[in-house]
């Protein structure tokens, strides 16, 4: 097995067991190593830190297996830390059978993703490391799990930073995908400028891949093969819970009209729309200036009986939507929520980021009703918790309201971050209530 040699005083890192090999922190490679091999990490003077994967395309040169000299990277550990991560998830398994049950570096397999659709797991290779032991991962995984039914959705762009191709298909399938006599993708979604029109059934049709999940008794079809990530906002499981609840105790504070409207910016398939009208909400405006997203959200809304007046669809860019409704004085709601997609992709883009977080955050806020709720999101990694909470504290006093801040939010319990890998940590959210 080859080397990589650290310079000296790069070691530092290793023993805080932070599991990535900079380009920049090596010396040397001795002997020879090609994408995915497994490298043992020494340091300048020979001491053996860790055992990696070599990737040489990438800056992210290594991505360590293990800090334990004993553990050898074979089938055995790939068995034994899939088991683990499958069994640390178990818990969730009563809430519904969508989870995440492996997230990269928090699992211990750097660059691996595993989403877990009723029986259907959805897997993204992004390392040259679990590309490497690709065939093996999917043989454990059958084996581990009995699910016959693999989809490899290997498209994230950073596998071009690994120097890997892009890869998606059905790996294996024990069935055909299920395909829906009323699926979504077919047909125009509704769209009102205002978000005030009524919603129809979505039409039959389709040749779109569609897996049916449930989650805390709300129905979602999710398009494994196109859908975002892996089809699915998983991680917003338990933000979408608080959202259903918060209708549930607003439908009973204003029981004299039992109104409750929602505002769900940046809507997507609908996961937020459907926990507000599962709570009880009158109605609920999806803002997304994707149309087939509002379709499926639409179609959504069908699965669960929600497909009426209550279920309203704005086609738009939401920043438009916001200035609409303000100019409305009809257009408050008791709660906006904000999930826009990554603003800052890099820490180049932080700056700009903040100032289009903190516009989109103030216009949100103005249209709350008093003591509505503003949930609001950020997926970017490169900025942290503290920063977009000052930017939403920014713009609280642009909005000038008085707001106060109820609960920080978060990604589930099935995407964990290392505690020595932070850069892991990527969704952040604030609970306000204006006052
Ligand atoms: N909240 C969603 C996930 C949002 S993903 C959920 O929980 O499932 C981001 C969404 O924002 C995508 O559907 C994308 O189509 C939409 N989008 C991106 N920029 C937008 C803009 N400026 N206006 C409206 N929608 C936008």
């Amino acid at each position: 097995m080859a080397n990589l040699v650290l310079k000296a005083g790069k070691e530092r890192s290793f023993i805080r067991r932070h599991p990535w090999v900079y380009a920049t922190a090596i010396a040397k490679l001795q002997g020879n190593a090609t994408a995915g091999d497994t490298v043992e990490v020494v340091s300048s003077n020979g001491d053996w830190l860790a055992r990696a994967a070599y990737s040489p395309n990438s800056q992210l040169r290594a991505r360590v297996w293990t800090f334990n000299q004993e553990e050898r990277i074979d089938r055995d550990f790939f068995q034994q830390r899939l088991t683990a991560a499958f069994a640390r998830r178990n818990y969730l398994k009563s809430r519904g059978n969508a989870l995440r049950m492996v997230f990269g570096e928090a699992d211990g397999l750097p660059g691996l993703v595993i989403d877990q659709y009723a029986d259907w797991l959805v897997v993204q290779l992004m390392s040259a490391g679990v590309e490497f032991w690709k065939a093996t991962i999917f043989d454990v995984l059958a084996q581990v799990t009995g699910c016959k039914n693999i989809y490899e959705r290997s498209d994230a762009a950073v596998r071009g930073r690994e120097g890997l191709e892009v890869v998606s298909g059905s790996v294996a399938a024990s069935v055909e995908l299920v395909v829906d006599a009323e699926s979504p993708n077919t047909g125009k979604a509704r769209s009102s400028g205002s978000g005030k029109a009524k919603s129809k059934k979505a039409k039959p049709v389709s040749d779109s891949k569609q897996v049916k999940i449930t989650e805390d008794g709300i129905h979602y079809a999710i398009d494994i093969e196109q859908g975002h990530k892996t089809g699915f906002y998983v991680d917003q499981r338990d933000n979408r819970r608080l959202v259903r609840q918060l209708c549930e105790r607003i439908v009973l504070q204003n029981q004299a009209t039992t109104n409750c409207t929602v505002l769900n910016c940046f809507s997507y398939t609908g996961g937020f729309s459907l926990a507000a009208l599962a709570g009880g909400a009158s109605t609920v405006t999806s803002v997304d200036s994707s149309a087939e997203a509002l379709r499926q959200a639409q179609y959504n809304a069908g699965l669960n009986g929600f497909n009426d007046e209550r279920f309203i669809c704005a086609e738009a860019n939401v920043f438009d939507h916001l200035k609409l409704c303000q100019a409305d004085p009809e257009a408050r709601f008791d709660i906006v929520i904000l999930d826009p997609p990554k603003f800052a992709p890099s820490a180049n883009h932080v700056e700009r980021a903040a100032r289009a977080y903190k516009d989109l955050n103030m216009r949100g806020l103005k249209l709350l009703k008093p003591n509505g709720y503003l949930l609001t999101f950020s997926c970017s990694g490169a900025i942290n918790v503290d920063l977009f909470q000052k930017i939403v504290a920014g713009a609280v006093i642009d909005a000038k309201v008085d707001c106060q801040l109820e609960q920080r939010l978060a990604a589930g319990g099935d995407h964990p971050m290392a505690m020595v890998h932070p850069e892991g940590e990527y969704l952040k959210g604030l609970l306000l209530r204006r006052s």
